[in-house]
């Protein structure tokens, strides 16, 4: 509560001032852009006619899942302050998505590495405001949520105001949650335009679908098309498969962070960006199942890590702000996204170098 209403202050505190809209040649920044969400920013800017995108990851560029024809692409670690300067160079607009990340196998086991994250937005902003830029995005995630209001699989949604009193997930959330005061104070300390979107659980083509960093939606099409593929038709599930979630395509993710980014009302405020969809993770291998025309006996590793016990997104926010929400059902992008790792998976054993 004493949290809401010091930001309230700062919000009111100062006025905004309108700047023009983001000229098609107007340099626009995406960091992140080896990986999943950012490479496919970069793509949706570049078919929107942007012509000056500059693309940032620390990975060398033959291991990026998309390299867009036309783009400025640049491999520079970004935890390094004297890099995100570079990175910034004449930037207007901002888009900050590179963190050290991947699903629950990942983020509960290196934890030191999620936190560390913190340099990354740290010098990332500092080098924007410096530089000039008119706005700057930051993915946060509803890993910033308290995990105490997430111990029942029949949850209730979590609306923005759930992050406070703070008891974040241990080390990848509390990143998220201490970045997005910074976003909050640069706006109101410094007057830097930030907007900060909590992704619900984010799937869809390019992104990663095997080597531990993959979520629950890819990891079961690949085991699904594994099981298949060596006849041997049995899934091992982590945890025992009554855990709930959301999982937002791509597309929409998208449109809703261009939406947030360029909406005014939206400075420094957190905001939920995922689908309301809720389903479990037994019912997520069923979808699949269904999509790969197969049943497969399930097997449970009550050891696996597992996250919250459920976890789903209030859209009531950005239904009022936006007038939308993502919506693309999950059975719709789940079949798009079995489709692409299936395509991934049989590449691969053709020997060709596909994104893992
Ligand atoms: P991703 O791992 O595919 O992409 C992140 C990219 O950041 C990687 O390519 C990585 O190499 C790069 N990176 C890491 N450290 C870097 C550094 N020091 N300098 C430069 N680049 C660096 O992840 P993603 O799924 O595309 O996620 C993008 C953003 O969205 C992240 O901030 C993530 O925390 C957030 N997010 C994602 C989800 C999701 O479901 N995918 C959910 C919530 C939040």
């Amino acid at each position: 509560m004493v949290q809401d209403a010091k930001r309230s202050h700062m919000e009111t505190k100062r006025m905004v001032e309108k700047d023009p809209p983001l000229a098609k040649d107007d340099l626009i920044l995406i960091t992140g852009a080896g990986g999943f969400i950012a490479g496919n920013l970069v793509k949706y800017f570049r078919d929107k006619g942007f012509t000056r995108i500059r693309a940032v990851d620390k990975k060398p560029l033959y291991d990026w899942y998309i390299r867009v024809p036309g783009v400025e692409n640049l491999c520079l670690d970004l935890s390094i302050e004297e890099n995100c300067r570079r990175a910034c160079e004449g930037a207007v607009e901002v888009y900050n998505l590179a963190a050290d990340m991947g699903g629950m196998g990942f983020i509960e086991r290196y934890r030191v590495e999620c936190l560390r994250s913190i340099l990354i937005n740290t010098h990332m902003m500092e080098s924007a405001y410096r530089a000039g830029a008119r706005r700057y995005f930051f993915s946060s995630s509803a890993c910033a949520y308290n995990v105490l209001l997430q111990q029942d699989p029949n949850v209730r949604a979590l609306k923005e105001s759930d992050a406070y009193p703070a008891m974040a997930e241990r080390g990848y959330g509390w990143e998220k949650l201490i970045s997005e005061q910074f976003c909050q104070e640069y706006w109101a300390e410094r007057g830097l335009k930030t907007f900060i979107a909590r992704f619900h659980n984010v799937y869809g083509p390019y992104g990663t679908w095997d080597g531990g960093r993959e979520k629950a939606p890819a990891a079961i099409c690949r085991k699904v098309i594994e099981a298949i593929d060596k006849n041997n038709l049995r899934i091992t599930i982590w945890g025992d498969g009554t855990q709930t979630r959301s999982f937002m395509f791509i597309d929409d993710c998208l449109k809703g962070i261009d939406m947030i980014m360029h909406c005014d009302e939206l400075i420094a405020t957190p905001i939920n960006l995922g689908s309301s969809e809720l389903v479990s993770i037994n019912e997520l291998v069923s979808k699949v199942e269904a999509i790969a025309g197969v049943k497969l006996k399930r097997e449970y590793d009550l050891n696996a890590p597992r996250g919250v016990a459920g976890r789903n997104s209030d859209n009531t926010f950005i239904k009022k702000v936006l007038n939308w929400e993502p919506s693309t059902p999950l059975d719709q992008g789940l079949r798009i996204t079995y489709n692409w790792i299936k395509e991934q998976y049989y590449a691969r054993k053709r020997g060709r170098r596909v994104v893992e």
